[in-house]
């Protein structure tokens, strides 16, 4: 049997178990009133919720790979605004973590798979002067420390996230689940307060 057919046969007999029941929870909104910004890393799947005490029903997750806001108007800064303003979240952590698949990216090979596996050099082409550079589309980042603070400062700075929203910093260490604080919210509107006095 393939993957997608042991996954639908699984789903029958969990719908059918009433496995759900386990994992249903109030309403669509996050208990905790939390978004959190991470990494897509399998070993993240579960262990990025559960070693923060997040179940099913407290918070939002989004994810990508490395947890890495590009653009300030992308479709990561778009969930959040739509988690702050109509999701009820009014704190946002964003969590990388260490040995990240997007932390120092071998871009010379990521293109000479692609090469191989069938894109033209008529497609290169066309990118470079569409003016995409496909290295540094591919490229994520050579510290977790600063591309965490990065988000953070993105975030915090925002023109459209409210200045009451609480930013957290955190890196996880996928081998324990173990976080570093970077940047504590609380702290940071503390000082952004006392800054206009
Ligand atoms: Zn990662």
């Amino acid at each position: 049997m393939r993957l997608l057919e042991e996954i639908l046969e699984f789903n029958k007999k969990f719908v059918e178990n009433e496995e759900y029941k386990l994992y249903r929870t109030e309403d669509k909104y996050p208990a905790k009133k939390v978004v959190m910004v991470t990494c897509m890393d399998t070993r993240l799947v579960e262990l990025a919720t559960k070693s923060l005490n997040l179940s099913n029903g407290d918070v939002k997750v989004i994810k990508n790979a490395g947890a890495i806001l590009s653009h300030p108007y992308g479709s990561i800064l778009r969930s959040l605004v739509i988690a702050v303003y109509l999701l009820q979240a009014d704190e946002i952590i964003v969590m990388g973590h260490y040995d990240c698949g997007m932390q120092s990216v071998d871009t010379d090979k990521v293109i000479n798979e692609m090469w191989e596996r069938g894109v033209s050099a008529e497609t290169f082409r066309i990118l470079k002067y569409s003016g995409i550079n496909i290295k540094e589309w591919i490229h994520g980042f050579d510290d977790v420390v600063q591309s965490v603070m990065h988000d953070v400062d993105m975030i915090v700075n925002h023109p459209l996230i409210p200045k009451n929203v609480y930013v957290h910093g955190l890196v996880m260490n996928p081998e324990n689940g173990k976080v570093d604080l970077l940047e504590n919210g609380y702290d940071r509107r503390l000082k952004d307060a006392r800054g206009h006095l």
